[in-house]
């Protein structure tokens, strides 16, 4: 899911550390302090709670949107743009809007 809407925004991935220690991720995706640092235009947090840790790796980026379904998710604070919603419904409906943004520029 994260990988479909990377594709269409011609963006990269990244993750949290806890998902590259579980091995869903590799490591070099793992932003914030013991990972890489990033500062990318944009930076979409789908379900990931904001810890200090991970927040020291995004703060360069030029846009944060934040997805979570806790509206008390600290990653809020840091968020240009939050969506308090389920990654897994919005996620797809992004990924649908963007195919229909570009195919309309076409
Ligand atoms: C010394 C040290 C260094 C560390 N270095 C790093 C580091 O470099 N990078 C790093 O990332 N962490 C680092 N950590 C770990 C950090 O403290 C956090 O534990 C970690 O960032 C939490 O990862 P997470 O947000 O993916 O998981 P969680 O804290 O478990 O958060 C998951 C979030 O997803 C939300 N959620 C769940 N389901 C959905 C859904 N379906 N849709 C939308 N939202 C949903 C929840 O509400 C929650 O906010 C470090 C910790 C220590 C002690």
């Amino acid at each position: 899911m994260i990988e479909d809407l990377a594709k269409e925004l011609g963006a990269a991935t990244a993750c949290s550390r806890p998902v590259a220690d579980i091995g869903w991720r590799p490591h070099h995706e793992h932003v914030g302090q013991t990972g890489v640092a990033v500062r990318p235009n944009l930076y979409i947090a789908a379900g990931i709670s904001g810890a200090i840790q991970h927040l020291a790796g995004v703060n360069g980026s030029k846009v944060i949107v934040v997805i979570n379904t806790d509206p008390e998710a600290p990653f809020f604070k840091a968020a240009d743009y939050g969506i308090v919603g389920d990654a897994f419904e919005v996620v797809p409906k992004l990924v649908e809007a963007v195919k229909a943004f570009k195919a309309n520029q076409a």
